[in-house]
């Protein structure tokens, strides 16, 4: 279990607090498992998407970007063995009406039995649980203006699929041969039942997910070289490392397509649990394809002669669940002269605003001087003004949601053109020039980080 001070319940109402993340349709009471991002959540998702896309397109030149449809022909999944097998054994209490993973009866971190004393379901004097039946995640819909007439389709489950259907396509016209890799971020949506964990587990969520096309011998070495590249990725956002570890599944764990997995887990409150899945998928995806359209799905090595079905490795990872280990792995609680501080020590390059700037009081020309740096900022990096309430205050919020830098225009600044930097963590001040602040600021965010969470001797991120 997590030895620090951050629990769930914490995270969750920071969220709230600062307007990050909260329950979706809540003038109707909310809807299961399901969240609205607000400005911040907006800002922090869109840091880790765009550090996705630089590890996968921008820092490497063998992989190509994707973006396809969310319902695709419904044979789609038939062949991928979605719609006969995607499905989740569940079991529902007659006494409490609750429903639950069969097979996550036992687990301590996952839902409990509604009625008091808690226990696990199954295990209370009143507990009266049906057999397990299999249950298919995925969300139906029609096309066509009436039910009956129109043809189902499935809200994609996953963004891998919309991958194999386009193999042949982007192999004609990226000019990639194996090994190659096609990546794409999108919405999925599975129909889960059990309660969520907040972010952790909801009906619709961001993936990332990258199909990384190889010769077949070559899939053993490529699948060990994606376990640690996402590894290493966690660490470069500011992921403790001793937060992290890479479980294999078991053989019986295994998909039926899959010669083997590991998940990437991080130490949420809850616990160990999965961020993103390294599958070696072998051929199965294209062989499926290929025989339910009736389209060669191949690669035909023009220098050797050779024809053969490339296998694929695929790190799969959830956005939800990055956001969601970024903030646990951030939240912190000090003291500041005597009074308690809850702050989100993220590494500068998450952080959804990078420096605020304050005046200091709301008169003498300091708003119009903070303005003037405000301009020179933004454009250049995440920046927000913010003139209202006391100065401490207006620190507590920056410090709730990670801000970095506070920029502070003061009595002095107006004198000699200086201006006060706050930083986060160490809450040292420095006295800088408006002149020099843009490029100091930079020199700042780019530098190299390490978690303040991090114990003394600890390897850095
Ligand atoms: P779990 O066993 O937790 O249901 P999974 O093994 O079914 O997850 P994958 O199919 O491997 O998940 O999907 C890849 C990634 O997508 C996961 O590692 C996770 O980060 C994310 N993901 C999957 N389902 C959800 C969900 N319901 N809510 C949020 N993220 C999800």
């Amino acid at each position: 279990m997590p030895d620090d001070a951050v629990t769930m319940d914490k995270v969750v109402a920071l969220c709230k607090r600062r307007g990050l993340i909260f329950p979706a349709s809540e003038i109707y009471g909310g809807i299961a498992n399901t969240y609205d991002y607000g400005h911040y959540g907006v800002l922090l998702k869109r840091n880790v998407v765009d550090a996705w896309w630089q590890a996968m397109i921008g820092d490497r030149d063998d992989i190509v970007a994707l973006d396809s449809a969310i319902i695709q022909h419904p044979r789609t999944w038939e062949a991928s063995g979605h719609l006969a097998g995607f499905t989740d054994p569940l079991v529902d209490c007659r006494t409490c009406k609750q429903r639950f993973r069969a097979d996550h009866l036992d687990e301590e971190h996952d839902v409990r039995c509604p009625r008091k004393p808690s226990v696990l379901p199954g295990q209370g004097p009143e507990c009266d649980l049906t057999e397990a039946r299999e249950f298919n995640l995925m969300f139906e819909t029609t096309i066509g203006p009436v039910q009956e007439a129109g043809s189902t389709v499935y809200l994609r489950p996953e963004t891998a699929q919309g991958i194999f259907l386009n193999f042949k396509t982007v192999l004609g016209f990226a000019r990639r041969k194996p090994p190659f890799g096609i990546a794409q971020v999108g919405k999925s949506f599975r129909n889960e039942i059990t309660p969520g964990n907040f972010i952790f587990r909801t009906l619709e969520f961001e993936q990332m997910e990258m199909e990384f096309f190889v010769p077949p011998d070559e899939a053993q070495q490529w699948y060990k070289h994606w376990l640690e590249a996402r590894m290493d990725w966690y660490e470069s956002l500011g992921v403790r490392r001793d937060h992290l570890r890479l479980r294999a599944h078991e053989q019986d764990e295994l998909s039926h397509y899959s010669s083997a997995t590991s998940d990437v887990e991080y130490l949420y409150p809850i616990g160990w649990q999965e961020l993103e899945g390294i599958a070696n998928r072998g051929d199965f995806d294209l062989t499926q394809h290929a025989e339910h359209s009736g389209d060669k799905l191949e690669y035909f090595d023009q220098q050797s002669g050779e024809r053969y079905v490339p296998h694929v490795i695929e790190p799969a990872a959830g956005l939800g669940r990055s956001v969601l280990a970024l903030l646990c792995d951030a939240y912190d609680e000090d003291e500041i002269g005597g009074e308690k501080r809850t702050v989100l020590k993220l590494h500068p390059k998450m952080a959804p605003v990078k420096v605020a700037v304050l005046p200091l009081v709301r008169k003498d020309g300091q708003p119009e001087l903070a303005r003037e740096v405000r301009d020179a900022l933004r454009g250049r990096m995440q920046t927000e003004y913010d003139e209202g309430g006391s100065i401490g205050r207006r620190y507590r919020r920056q410090d709730e949601i990670g801000t970095p830098y506070c920029v502070t225009i003061d009595h002095q600044s107006l004198d000699d053109r200086t201006v006060t930097v706050r930083d986060r963590d160490s809450l040292a001040q420095d006295r800088v020039a408006i002149a020099e602040l843009p490029e100091w600021l930079e020199g700042r965010l780019a530098a190299p980080w390490r978690s303040p969470k991090l114990g003394d001797g600890q390897a850095a991120a």
